[in-house]
Order: C-alpha cells, then structure tokens, then sequence
C-alpha cells in the first residue's frame, strides 16, 4: 500500500528524511502539501509569506516531477484532508518531518492517534531543527531562558546528523487522486499586486537556496563578523526565508559550513545566529502562546497609552521623519525583508518611541515579512520590547539617530530607501525622541514597581 508523505515546512527533496524513509519503504508515495487555515489555532499566513508559498510549491513540484513524484495539492483541516487521503489512496504509510508549534504539534498529535489505531504506519522525523527543541535542559531538567548556556548546552551535545541526499528517484502512485489547481489557492495578490519589489527581490525554492549559501561561504562569511551590522552591506547570507520555508535545512547550511573549513570569528558568528533561529523555537516549544502573551508575565502590567492609530500608520509606511526607521519600514514593504540590525531599529522606536505595544508590530512584520516565522518574529519582538526570554533590558532604548550614525555612517541606506530625504517633502519626526524616552522609561518603571 502507498506512502504518504506530508510536506509541511519543509519545501525540499534533498536531506528530507520522511522522503527518504518513503522511498525505502518500497511502495509508491505520494507527495502532498495542505493549506490549513481552518485547524484550530493555526495561524493564517500573511500576505507576503503566501506570495513566497506560491513560488515554493512550484518549485518543489518541479523538483518531484523531475525524480518521477507528482506532489497533490489539498485545502482543508489538514487532519481531515490526510485521513481522507489515506482512504481514497488506500496508503498504508504516512510519514512527515515535525513541526514545533502548539497548534501543529495538536494536529499531528490526533492524527497519528487515529491513523494508527487504523492501523496505518505513521512515523515522524526530525528535520528542521539541529536540536529537537526537548532534548537541551538545564542540569536542573528545565528548558533553557538565556541564550548563551543554551547555546554551549547544543554545541557540548553530539554534532548534528550530516545531511542526507535526495532520492534518485520516485514511484508515483497513479494519477486517480485528484489535486487543487495552485491558482485556485489565491495564493498571489493581485488587485493591487503589491509583489513586484518581492519578485525582483527573491526566488523561492531549494535551488536559490543553495546558490544564496554558496554564495555567502564563497564571498561573504570571511567578513561577516565585522559587516553583519551595516545594513548598506551585503554581508549576511539571506537564507532566513529558505530555511523559514524548508527549502535548505539546518543541517545542509551546518554541514556545508563545516566543510569548507571556514574558521574564525565570522563562521562562529554565523552558526550561533542559526543557534538564535534554534532558541526561538526552543522558547515557542515550551511557550506556544509567544506571539500573543508577554514572555515575562509581569508586563502584563505595562500601561501601553491609547493607541493612536496615524501613528502606527505612519510607522507602516515609512513617514515618521525618523529617517533609518522610514528606510526600513520602506525596504520591508518593498522587498519583503529587512536588515537585521534596522528590524531591531524599528521595534524599537514603535515600543518605545512611539509607546505601540509590540503585538501590533509583529503583527505588521508577520503580514509583509517573506521570512515570517512563528518563532523567530515575536521572539525578537519580545526581546526589543524587554518581555522576552533573555531579552535585551527595557530601559535599553535604542536611538535611532545614533544606530544610524555607527551602522550606516555615510547614509548610504538611509537614502537608498529615503531619497526624498533632504527635501521639504520629507515629515518631520512624529515624536520628540527625547520625551518619548522619558515616557517609556516612566512606564516602565510601573511594570517593575508592581513586579
Ligand atoms: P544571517 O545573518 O545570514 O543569519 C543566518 C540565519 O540565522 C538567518 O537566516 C536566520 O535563520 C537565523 N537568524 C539570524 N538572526 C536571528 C535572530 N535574531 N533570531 C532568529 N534567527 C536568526 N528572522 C526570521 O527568520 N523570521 C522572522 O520572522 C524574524 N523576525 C524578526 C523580528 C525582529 C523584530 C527582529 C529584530 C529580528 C527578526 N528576525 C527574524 C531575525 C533576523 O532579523 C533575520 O533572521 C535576519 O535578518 C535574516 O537575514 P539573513 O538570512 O541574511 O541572516
């Protein structure tokens, strides 16, 4: 009877151990991918994630056909819509790499419960993460709050698996089980198409993946512990949406690291910012409610003022007269992304310049960012805002003129996405970066008072 093999986030044939573990089981496998939008806590995806889903499910179709596999195409509540399948397909089998989400990890929980009381052979593998986020504790047996013991803790645990190769070659199961048309999905916008900037910006797929990492190890990884902060430099590797969508794993990028043999200060930095990617799920795994609920719940307390809506408005768009904000806030719009360095740039001035609770601010990053990531967006939200695991201090307020001058000190970024700059088009700051200061400060101080 056939295998299933559910593809989730993990757009890739290659390193794919629930692909690889169907093709050895011997029997003809189908590849299927399912929008849920309708499981119970399931996120939606935002606008700019659906775009690159869009493109990624094509690729990865091409990549199935090319090993002989056909990928099927379903909507529905994905538990549902597999035990249906497991009917119409008569399988025998379905297998799929984890997820670490509360409401995924709930699905996958009561799907394997009743397709193996059916007496169909589910297994599940790890594939996303270098460290399964339960296997790194404390001597003491918690989840870890601070990045740096977490960090020794995975580096002290045995080396990540190497990767494994994509199968030579697929059995498909025959044409009768009916898939979606991708178009039918809506997936890309269209009135108004607001994707051209992604478009120019980006190839989603398993291939652009691997020529981003090529491209870093050859050219970039040398200096990237001294650029990785200068958001006018192409510095970084620009895998975040790759690995966000599984199109390249872990363990391809560790291992490809490795094998150069690159050495110093830029390699180690790098691997510890996928250690960050690890960490936030290590945190989402044991707090799955991250993107709506303060980390460290004694800012609960935080008395957010009365939201004014033209203010976080003009945060969106880039017109708050604070001129590395705008550019920021303008590339995201743009391009889908943005400098790591000015995301931290931008938090911060909506937290605590302009006194916007950071739930509104991941919410807008998790509609217009291609790498919008369950764990890794509110994580970071948190840590700007001063409520998250390890997070930076809250009395830390980051200025914005400052970061511009020491991270883009010829402006070169700034007027790349603010070319009106020196113009009288161009606002006034919508707040005194003084005051507002003194206001967070002064909030914040309630939240410690009443703590
Ligand atoms: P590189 O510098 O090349 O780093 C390599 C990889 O490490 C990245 O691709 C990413 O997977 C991981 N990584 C790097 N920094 C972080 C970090 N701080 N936290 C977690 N993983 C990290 N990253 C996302 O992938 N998705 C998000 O939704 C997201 N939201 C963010 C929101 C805010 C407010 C902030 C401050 C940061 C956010 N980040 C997010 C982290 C970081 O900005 C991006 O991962 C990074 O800019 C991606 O560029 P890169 O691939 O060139 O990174």
């Amino acid at each position: 009877a056939p295998t299933i093999v559910w593809f989730r986030d993990d757009l890739r044939v290659a390193d794919h151990p629930a692909l690889s573990a169907a093709v050895e089981r011997g029997a003809p496998v189908l590849c299927v991918f399912v929008l849920d939008e309708e499981s119970p806590g399931i996120r939606p995806l935002g606008g700019a994630s659906r775009w690159w889903l869009h493109g990624s499910i094509e690729a990865l179709r091409g990549e199935l056909e090319a090993l002989g596999g056909r990928l099927v195409l379903r909507r529905g509540p994905a538990g549902r819509v597999i035990r249906s399948l497991v009917e119409e397909a008569g399988a025998g089998a379905v297998f799929w790499n984890r997820r670490y989400g509360g409401p995924e990890r709930e699905v996958d929980t009561e799907l394997k419960a009743a397709l193996t009381e059916g007496g169909v052979d589910v297994r599940s593998f790890a594939a996303n993460l270098l460290f399964e986020p339960w296997t790194i504790r404390t001597q003491q047996g918690a989840p870890y709050s601070v990045f740096t013991p977490y960090w020794r803790a995975c580096v002290a645990a045995p080396e990540p698996r190497h990767p494994l190769p994509a199968p030579g070659a697929i059995e498909a199961t025959g044409p009768d089980v009916a898939s979606d048309e991708l178009a039918s999905w809506h997936l890309l916008p269209t009135r108004p198409d607001w994707a051209d900037g992604l478009g120019e910006t980006w190839t989603p797929g398993a291939a652009a993946a691997h020529e981003r990492l090529e491209t870093f190890l050859d050219e970039r990884v040398g200096d990237y512990a001294d650029d990785r902060d200068r958001p006018a430099v192409d510095a970084t590797s620009r895998l975040s949406p790759h690995l966000r969508w599984g199109e390249i794993s872990p363990f391809e990028v560790w291992h490809a690291l490795r094998e150069r043999r690159v050495h110093g200060d830029g390699a180690s930095r790098f691997r510890a910012e996928l250690g960050w990617r690890e960490f936030a799920w290590h945190v989402l795994f044991h707090a799955p409610e991250l993107a709506t609920r303060n980390w460290r719940a004694e800012f609960d307390a935080f008395p957010w003022p009365r939201l004014h809506p033209a203010a976080l408005v003009a945060w969106q768009r880039g017109r708050t007269g604070v001129p590395i904000v705008d550019a920021g806030m303008r590339e995201l719009w743009r391009t889908g992304s943005m400098h790591n360095r000015v995301r931290m740039v931008t938090a911060s001035f909506l937290t605590k310049n302009l006194l916007i609770d950071w739930r509104l601010g991941e919410q807008w990053f998790w509609d217009t960012l291609v790498d919008a990531d369950a764990a890794s967006n509110p994580f970071n939200w948190q840590w700007v805002a001063g409520s998250g695991a390890d997070a930076a201090p809250y009395f830390r307020v980051f200025n914005p003129l400052l970061q511009a001058s020491k991270f883009d000190p010829d402006g070169r970024y700034v007027r790349r996405w603010v070319p009106e700059l020196e113009t009288e088009e161009y606002p006034a700051p919508i707040v005194d970066l003084g005051e507002s200061r003194e206001a967070a400060l002064a909030a914040y101080r309630k939240v410690r008072s009443s703590s």
